[in-house]
């Protein structure tokens, strides 16, 4: 999508700090870190929210996640582990309207969230 900063970064028009990418998937350093480790694994389509995800997408969140364990064994964080969270809509703190999955690593995080 045109106006889209993370469809920009998929096709490769702005500059982002990758560190994983297949066919279907983009992991990339996320620009305002929350944790030591803080990146962002997107679908290279663009669908808005998890609201546009259909039955044959399934298998899309399946490389997703694929993809965090990659990383996070790339990283060495099988001991420590990681927290992968996707906030849907305004009231979840949906910033960027394409589906991200923040990959959180490196330091506690509390439970609940804020
Ligand atoms: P959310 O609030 O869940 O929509 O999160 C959006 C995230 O995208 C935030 O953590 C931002 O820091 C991050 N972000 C925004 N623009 C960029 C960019 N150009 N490169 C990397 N991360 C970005």
């Amino acid at each position: 999508m045109q106006d889209c900063i993370f469809c920009k970064i998929a096709n490769k028009d702005i500059a982002a700090d990758i560190v994983y990418e297949d066919e279907k998937v983009l992991v990339f350093k996320d620009v305002n870190p929350a944790a030591p480790v803080h990146l962002l694994i997107i679908p290279k389509r663009h669908m808005p929210t998890l609201f546009g995800l259909n039955e044959d997408d399934s298998h899309l969140l399946g490389q997703v996640q694929m993809a965090a364990v990659r990383v996070a064994r790339e990283l060495g964080l099988g001991e420590q582990g990681f927290r992968l969270v996707c906030n849907c809509g305004r009231e979840a703190g949906q910033e960027v309207m394409h589906i991200h999955y923040h990959f959180l690593a490196g330091r506690p995080f509390q439970w609940p969230p804020g």
